[in-house]
């Protein structure tokens, strides 16, 4: 996940181009998360898996094609939150 450290990603919620701050260890009801978080307008992004909690990466992929590839997409889909 270390390209997640500090990357200068186009936010999907206020659309301002930021550095996005890594948190790890955010708690759900179901786990816990590594997210990241927009500086700007708080929103938060969990980047290890699909989570109802917490905004998709896939939000952001729309906005920064380059993010994650298609295998990185699928594995994240696929490994989401039963709920
Ligand atoms: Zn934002
Ligand atoms: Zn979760």
């Amino acid at each position: 996940m270390k390209k997640f450290d500090n990357i200068l990603l186009q936010c999907s919620s206020c659309n301002l181009k930021v550095i996005f701050g890594l948190i790890y260890d955010i708690e759900c009801d179901w786990g816990s998360h590594i997210v990241i978080q927009c500086p700007n307008c708080e929103e938060l992004f969990s980047i290890d898996n699909s989570c109802p909690a917490f905004s998709s990466i896939l939000d952001l992929t729309k906005l920064n094609s380059d993010l994650l590839n298609q295998q990185e997409i699928s594995d994240y889909s696929s490994s989401a939150h039963p709920c």
